[in-house]
């Protein structure tokens, strides 16, 4: 993990602003109180203070100060303490000069260390509420710390840590990669020499066998008994691991695939779940009901959503595309050699051969998809006005660019003619 810092304008309304100023009177007065202990420790023993020692010290004085308790979230006082006991070790490292106490006509400040979030265009801080923010970017990370600042000229400001994945700027592979998200593996992935499949991660069938077992037990036990409860908080945890582990894999393989490549090829979510026989217009009949149904359990338990959530903005991040394809692209049932379309198949048909006479190419089901769905994203990009090498399989852009292509609508004639 790394971090991200962002500087962003805010607008509090004038009884946040007011708040805000109550909040930052009460972390001057602890730091200039501290500050001016620690002077006077150093001058009689030639020590300084600890942060535990002076945070040991805020109890004794909120029950001085009221409105140290009132006015300010109390986090925020620990987090003054924190920037002093770094601001004494820079200057002992001499990377800093001696602290300073801080005036009120100077650069007020407040740090929000917890309990912050982004709503919207709007950021949510502890005993403030919403407060209204211009965001020129966005980062995908945790946030860490929000601090609000305020300047000589009465503007706010609000500076946001993020924890971002460590090799944020890694990835410079140059290659298009086109994915089928499939059932049996999790991800078919072709680069244009190519093709590598990732399976579902083992421990989550694991898992999953686990969590039946529990939520069995979980229904026999009396409503309202404290088994109940017990059995319930077990599920629970349950949830919790599987949950963490999915993401776990998601992100790993979304990083490797965002840094081997310039663009991702996908085909629209949508498409899957409503259309596993790879047409808009396949007959709907029983079977085909009930494959659906199966299907779409399956593809809410693989967490595709998520992990097309994540490709997304790790591209966008490093000036990458990301494409998705239309949902009537048919990916599954047309020759990635002769481009001939085959006739629909069931989803258990795993192989098949090119029903053109001339090519008679057999085919692997999803790896044949993975290449339809590749040479239909870089066909977009064409249409895009991107410079495509399709041969070389690298796509040459400037970097830093965030556009996305999406959800165009591709007729099948297009398709079959821009080779
Ligand atoms: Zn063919």
């Amino acid at each position: 993990m790394m971090r991200v810092a962002q500087k962003i304008r805010i607008y509090p309304n004038p009884e946040q602003q007011q708040q805000l100023a109550k909040a930052m009177g009460c972390c001057r007065f602890w730091w200039n109180y501290a500050l001016n202990i620690c002077n006077q420790t150093y001058k009689e023993t030639g020590k300084g203070i600890s942060r535990s020692g002076l945070n040991a010290l805020l109890p004794e004085l909120k029950k001085e100060h009221e409105w140290l308790k009132t006015d300010v979230y109390s986090q925020s006082l620990q987090q003054t303490t924190l920037n002093l006991s770094r601001a004494f070790i820079n200057f002992f490292e001499k990377r800093a000069r001696y602290p300073k106490f801080k005036s009120k006509h100077g650069k007020q400040s407040v740090a929000f260390p917890q309990h912050t979030s982004i709503q919207g265009d709007d950021l949510k801080l502890p005993k403030i509420g919403l407060v209204k923010a211009v965001f020129d970017c966005r980062y995908a990370g945790k946030i860490k710390t929000i601090t609000i600042s305020k300047n000589s000229t009465g503007r706010y400001f609000a500076s946001i840590i993020y924890e971002v994945e460590a090799c944020f700027r890694s990835g410079n592979g140059d290659k298009i990669l086109g994915i089928d998200l499939g059932v049996k593996d999790f991800a078919i992935v072709h680069d244009g020499t190519k093709t590598s499949k990732y399976a579902n991660p083992k421990h989550l069938k694991k898992y999953a066998r686990n969590l039946a077992r529990k939520q069995k037990k979980l229904s026999r036990k009396q409503p309202g008994s404290n088994s109940r409860q017990k059995a319930q908080k077990i599920v629970a945890k349950v949830h919790a691991r599987i949950s963490n582990s999915r993401q776990d894999f998601l992100h790993k393989l979304s990083r490797k695939l965002v840094n081997e490549s310039q663009v991702i090829v996908v085909e629209n979510l949508l498409a899957r779940s409503l259309a596993p026989y790879g047409g808009a217009g396949s007959l709907v009949n029983v079977r085909g009901l009930v494959l659906n149904h199966k299907l779409a359990k399956a593809i809410s338990d693989c967490g595709w959503g998520t992990f097309v959530n994540f490709l997304s903005y790790k591209l966008d991040r490093e000036g990458k595309k990301l494409i998705e394809i239309d949902r009537f692209f048919p990916s599954s049932h047309i020759c990635p050699e002769c481009l001939t379309q085959q006739p629909k198949m069931d989803l258990s048909v795993r192989e098949w051969i090119c029903l053109n006479s001339a090519c008679n190419t057999r085919h692997d089901r999803d790896e044949a998809a993975s290449k339809n769905i590749r040479a239909e994203g870089i066909r977009m990009l064409k249409a895009d006005g991107s410079a495509v090498s399709v041969s070389g399989g690298s796509v040459r852009q400037d970097r830093g660019r965030k556009t996305k292509v999406m959800q165009h609508p591709v007729k099948l004639e297009t398709t079959t003619s821009s080779r």
